[in-house]
């Protein structure tokens, strides 16, 4: 028999990433890449490297039954996709497939952010998305580890040390950084200030949680939620229980997995 597979392809301004189910919409398999320049390319690398992790080698044409959904920035991109659906959708039913009882998402991701609000059946409610400003994206805090030649991870976990950092004030992320240099020049310590380089990612995504309207439980989505400063900065401001989802940075292409199998 010819196995029937999903697989959910997620171009993101920063990572792509491919979920594979299978017919009963059981994991198979992950991937991530950096989108890069290429996103067109990516999603054929996505493709391939997951099929092969799954078959051991590349499939034969006409070996199995592929389905495909696109979602994200570059869906349009993914040539030999079913079918696009947008982010918000593919994150809603990412999210409630992970954590059948979320009623909110926040998601964080390369160059945006966004807050999706669920009713009971998991539809979406309502959604608010900032996509115009890299303060309180991903991308704030990468040119930021950049400039101090850290890794995001790195970056991460910087809050142990200080447990009262200040708030970088600036919300363009030139500025942010022109802000950051003086502050290290009055004689400021670094990790203080990279500490309030996150406190300050944090804080730029509260009023658009408030602005959408928080209905608990809520999860943490997207790549940034690996950071566990702004996780619990986000968490003490909202003041409700804020975990990370589960395969955090996947939840689109896992969506868009599931939406192949309809
Ligand atoms: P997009 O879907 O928009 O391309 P992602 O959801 O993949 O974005 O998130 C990318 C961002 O996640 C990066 O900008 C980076 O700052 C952050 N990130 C990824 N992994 C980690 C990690 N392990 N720790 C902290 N931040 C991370």
């Amino acid at each position: 028999m010819i196995p029937d597979l999903r697989l959910g392809i997620d171009i993101g301004s920063t990572t792509s990433k491919a979920v594979l189910l299978d017919e009963e919409g059981r994991f198979l398999h992950a991937v991530i890449r950096p989108t890069g320049v290429g996103g067109r390319a990516v999603a054929g690398e996505l493709k391939a490297e997951i099929l092969k992790e799954i078959c051991g080698k590349e499939p034969a044409s006409g070996s199995l039954s592929l389905r495909v959904v696109a979602t994200g920035y570059g869906r349009a991109l993914v040539d030999d996709a079913d079918r696009t659906v947008t982010e918000i959708t593919c994150h809603a039913c990412g999210v409630r497939f992970l954590h059948p009882d979320a009623s909110t998402i926040v998601d964080i991701g390369g160059q945006d952010s966004k807050v999706i609000r669920l009713d009971d059946t998991g539809r979406v409610e309502d959604f608010g998305m900032n996509d115009r400003c890299a303060a309180g994206t991903g991308s704030f805090l990468d040119v930021m580890a950049n400039r101090f030649d850290l890794d995001v991870e790195t970056l991460a976990d910087i809050h142990t040390l200080n447990p009262t950092p200040f708030e970088i004030s600036s919300t363009c992320v030139v500025f942010a950084e022109t802000e950051v240099i003086s502050l290290l020049s009055l004689g400021h310590d670094l990790n203080d200030v990279l500490a309030g380089v996150q406190r300050a990612v944090a804080r730029r995504v509260v009023p658009l949680v408030k602005h959408v309207g928080l209905k608990p439980p809520v999860y943490f989505s997207g790549g940034v939620a690996h950071n566990e400063t702004v996780r619990r900065e986000i968490e003490s401001a909202l003041e409700v229980p804020f975990p990370r989802a589960r395969r955090a940075q996947y939840t689109a292409a896992f969506g868009a997995a599931i939406l192949a199998g309809d």
